[in-house]
């Protein structure tokens, strides 16, 4: 059957400051259930791309000058973050972000704080994301900033889960982790999709991970989208080998 659109981002600008051109009119589209990778070097505005989505631009001095962003046809562009996150739409943010302070396991319920659900349900929905994540919940008691980096990445994905979204946006998982943490990250993504129906955007430098991984990519470069593609093609078109994937 045919594919239903999820999120839809038309030609946007966006402008920081009043006078830094930062995207110069991007468009992507994510489907339903797919995995759509944001491909791009350090800079290229990728982080940029999703907080414009989930309207994050204010507090950076950033707003879209151009473009209209829909979810589910509807236009984003003016809800509040809390508001996206009740239509399904949550971002994880790059760096990780987790209350240091507090244990895995609140950090994981802060998650859920735009839901008024039972305590019964809470329990379920945080069972759910250990299974998913069974290195969160050996480490549950423990608090946040002692665990590893790696760790952490989970905690900031557990706790977007905790919202029970549709869509994520990822902005670079791999960022700062060993090989071996980044596939087991990307691998749990995979089953998210894959068995809970979760679609993603993420947000990703490493473009040679990200494209086994994912459906379909977007390669931005300087705020301009310069390829789009099913990852599988992608991974075979040879500029993208030769600059992307350091093989030529
Ligand atoms: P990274 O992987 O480093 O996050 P990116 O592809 O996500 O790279 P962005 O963070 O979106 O890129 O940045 C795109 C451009 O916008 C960069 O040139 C950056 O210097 C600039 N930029 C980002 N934030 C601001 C800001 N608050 N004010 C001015 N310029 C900014």
């Amino acid at each position: 059957g045919k594919t239903e659109t999820l999120l839809e981002v038309n030609n946007i600008e966006v402008i920081y400051n009043h006078v830094i051109l930062v995207l110069k009119g991007v468009s992507l589209s994510v489907p339903k259930g797919g995995i759509t990778a944001l491909l791009g070097g350090n800079g290229a505005g990728k982080t940029t791309t999703l907080k414009a989505i989930s309207n994050l631009l204010h507090s950076e001095r950033g707003e879209v000058t151009k473009g209209s962003i829909l979810y589910r046809d509807d236009p984003v562009a003016d809800l509040s973050p809390a508001e996206l996150v009740r239509r399904g739409v949550i971002q994880v943010m790059e760096g990780r972000h987790c209350f240091e302070h507090l244990t895995v396991e609140e950090n994981l319920l802060t998650g859920s704080y735009t839901r008024n659900i039972s305590r019964a349900q809470l329990a379920q929905d945080l069972d759910l994301v250990y299974t998913y994540f069974p290195r969160l919940k050996e480490r549950r008691k423990s608090q946040a900033g002692y665990t590893s980096g790696g760790e952490q990445q989970m905690v900031a994905i557990g706790r977007a889960l905790m919202s029970k979204p549709e869509t994520v946006l990822l902005d670079e998982p791999s960022m700062g982790l060993a090989p071996q943490l980044v596939e087991e990250i990307f691998g749990i993504v995979k089953s998210l999709n894959e068995q809970e129906g979760v679609s993603f955007l993420l947000a990703e430098q490493n473009t040679n991970v990200a494209l086994r991984f994912a459906h379909y990519g977007y390669i931005l470069e300087s705020g301009r989208v310069v390829m789009d593609g099913p990852a599988a093609e992608l991974r075979e078109n040879p500029d993208v080998k030769e600059f992307y994937l350091g093989m030529s």
